[in-house]
């Protein structure tokens, strides 16, 4: 009863002030979730579907290479993917993000990407526990949830920890920012990941320096093979 008296609610609701496209304001179809088709076409792609010979593998620029890395989103000021990554970071959208990740599993699986078919477990760039309570969630993670509900594998949030609380990453050299994030993260628990293929997932990859630190951490455990996934890249 109480269920039916819920949906008769939110039918009324949506009768009155219909769900819109985040980026475009425009009422939303049947079976379209947060952004309208239309919007979800005009995003910025990276482009590297396929092509694992991309910028972004060389990104991190010290330290273990991942074994194979991509971006999906291209990530531009003032652009909709800066807007919808600004909504699933700081707005308290966690369900965006669980969205856009499911959407570029989705696409990157059908296109036969290698790096997604190996994957045995997803890890997400972990926050600092006090940034975490502070935000109530880390958009990695959702962004990972959303992947791993097509790719079926786990995703694991107990491999890694971060220790230090960085400054924020914007205005700094591509140097600074390196020496900023060495020795961030460690390994909390390394039976989860030992001998696995392991694909590092983060919502945005500007010089590599977080994702880099990352990545030697989690390849300083025995057998351990890492993949590395952007949603977005802000490329030159
Ligand atoms: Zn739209």
């Amino acid at each position: 009863m109480r269920k039916w008296i819920g949906k008769a609610i939110t039918d009324l609701l949506n009768l009155f002030y219909p769900p819109v496209c985040l980026l475009c304001g425009s009422a939303l179809a049947n079976g379209e979730k947060q952004l309208c088709a239309r919007c979800v076409c005009g995003l910025s792609y990276a482009g590297f579907r396929g092509v694992s010979d991309n910028p972004v593998a060389y990104l991190p620029v010290a330290g273990e290479k991942p074994v194979s890395a991509t971006a999906y989103y291209r990530f531009e000021q003032g652009g909709g993917v800066q807007r919808l990554i600004h909504a699933v970071k700081y707005l308290g959208n966690k369900e965006l993000g669980y969205l856009l990740g499911r959407w570029a599993a989705l696409d990157l699986l059908a296109s036969d990407e290698d790096l997604f078919r190996k994957a045995q477990l997803l890890v997400p760039v972990p926050l600092h526990p006090r940034k975490y309570r502070k935000r109530g969630y880390n958009q990695s993670e959702w962004i990972a949830r959303g992947m791993a509900s097509v790719l079926n594998i786990p995703v694991c949030t107990a491999a890694i920890q971060r220790n230090v609380m960085t400054e924020s990453q914007t205005g700094k050299t591509a140097y600074n920012r390196w020496a900023n994030v060495a020795d961030v993260f460690s390994v909390s628990d390394p039976a989860q990941i030992m001998g696995k293929y392991v694909l590092l997932v983060d919502d945005v990859i500007t010089t590599g320096a977080t994702a880099g630190s990352c990545i030697n951490v989690l390849s300083s455990v025995e057998g351990t093979q890492v993949g590395f996934f952007a949603l977005s890249a802000a490329l030159p």
